[in-house]
């Protein structure tokens, strides 16, 4: 492990994530000097002794927790991928971090480390839809079995989820080895109780530890960890990216928790390259200026598009209806992020027209850039979803997703207003 800038406090004042992000876990001394890190672009790396070698490969095979004391290979980790490691840490008051090559390495390298033959997942639903498609197929292949239970469900709902799950498991001779949840859910925005999970968990599954997909609203809208979740995981390609110019992943917990995923990550190289980690470094510097500003924007757009006459909804966190939705909302989130849903007045056909008629909302899957984006998850994210399923999760013909991103907020609703208008 490189030399760090350890500084994470002024007298008794404990620095800011936003502060840490220019410095953390980076010493400019031992790079010539140079302000920012380089990217370390090699595949391997030298031991300054035989005996230093034999104490570095302790760390990667395991014999030492926590990971390497010194750098071994680039599949293992570099300078980049650690320091990009520590500052995520950071933004989530976690004690450690693991970065991977997309948000769904992270995820499958997770569900991998986590369980074996005859084991069970309980999760909530809907997923990412690869995520779901991960579980429900690959994992079933391998004798690992599921459990699902709707978002917005109440604490009896998730007893009975992890009761079923915790007795298949016993039939099937295996653990209910990990509860999976995704707050909010894809395309509903319906958020999951996690508080809830957690007092359920300590009743009946002491021993399973809770992963959380925080991707919408991580890392400055909702602190999972704070609620009794133990695993955090991102698309860091989302918010934490935040320009749509790379794909990565991550998790992050305490050490114990992601040392095993660290394992599998170390064996079947699923951790991110040195210039993603890089282009993260630079992300994270602006997350929260970025964040902040997306989440201030989406809250002028929904204000006009609230009552506009070719506008029958809004599914934005920050208009929520439902009283037990909003109470899990004042309880988990401080902020109602800056990806929503809009039912236009109409179907497909109507939908289209509007996607049609942006001027600056770029039409494109993905969210959480710099840049306003449009999709149609119903001909496209969700396209392979039968019908019946997509009826049960409210993706209607005409739910048009909306990812807001930092340009001027007046100018966004100029746009949204011409392209209503074009309905
Ligand atoms: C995009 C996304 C993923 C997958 O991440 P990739 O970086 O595309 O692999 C997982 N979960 C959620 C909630 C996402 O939005």
């Amino acid at each position: 492990m490189t030399v760090k800038s350890e500084r994470r406090t002024i007298g008794d004042r404990t620095l800011r994530p936003s502060t840490l992000m220019m410095g953390l876990g980076y010493d400019p001394a031992l790079s010539e000097g140079s302000l920012k890190p380089p990217i370390f672009l090699t595949s391997t790396f030298t031991f300054p002794s035989a005996a230093a070698g034999k104490r570095f490969f302790e760390g990667i095979t395991g014999k030492r927790p926590g990971g390497a004391e010194g750098l071994v290979y680039s599949r293992f980790g570099g300078p980049d991928q650690e320091i990009l490691e520590d500052r995520l840490a950071v933004w989530d008051e976690a004690e450690d971090a693991l970065v991977f090559s997309s948000g769904m390495a992270a995820i499958t390298t997770l569900l991998l480390a986590s369980c074996g033959t005859g084991d069970v997942i309980v999760h909530s639903g809907p997923l990412y839809a690869a995520t779901e498609g991960f579980i429900a197929r690959n994992l079933a292949r391998l004798g690992i079995s599921y459990v699902d239970f709707p978002a917005g469900a109440d604490r009896a709902a998730i007893d009975a989820a992890l009761a079923r799950g915790a007795a298949l498991a016993k039939a099937q001779g295996g653990r209910l080895a990990l509860i999976f949840l995704e707050s909010p859910a894809n395309p509903t925005n319906a958020l999951v109780d996690i508080e809830a999970v957690a007092a359920a968990r300590a009743a009946l599954a002491p021993e399973t530890p809770i992963a959380i997909d925080n991707t919408f609203l991580g890392p400055l809208w909702q602190h999972p960890l704070r609620h009794g979740a133990d695993i955090l995981v991102y698309s860091l390609t989302k918010y934490a990216g935040g320009h749509s110019d790379l794909v990565a992943g991550g998790l992050s917990g305490a050490r114990h928790r992601l040392d095993p995923v660290r394992m599998l990550r170390n064996t079947i190289g699923t951790i991110c390259d040195p210039h993603t980690a890089w282009m993260l470094l630079r992300s994270l510097e602006t997350v929260e200026l970025r964040m902040t500003r997306a989440g201030a924007n989406a809250a002028k757009v929904c204000a006009f598009l609230k009552d506009h006459p070719k506008v029958e909804r809004l599914g934005y966190l920050g208009m929520i209806e439902d009283a037990q939705q909003a109470d899990i909302f004042r309880r988990h989130c401080h902020g109602a992020g800056s990806t929503f849903s809009l039912f236009v007045r109409g179907g497909e056909a109507e939908s289209f027209r509007f996607l049609d008629a942006l001027k600056i909302a770029k039409l494109a899957v993905s969210l959480g850039g710099t840049e306003t984006l449009a999709s149609h998850p119903a001909a496209m994210t969700h396209l392979s979803v039968p019908d019946a399923r997509k009826a049960q999760l409210g993706i209607t013909d005409n739910l048009v997703r909306i990812s807001i991103g930092i340009e001027d907020a007046d100018d966004l609703i100029a746009d949204f207003e011409q392209a209503l208008a074009a309905v």
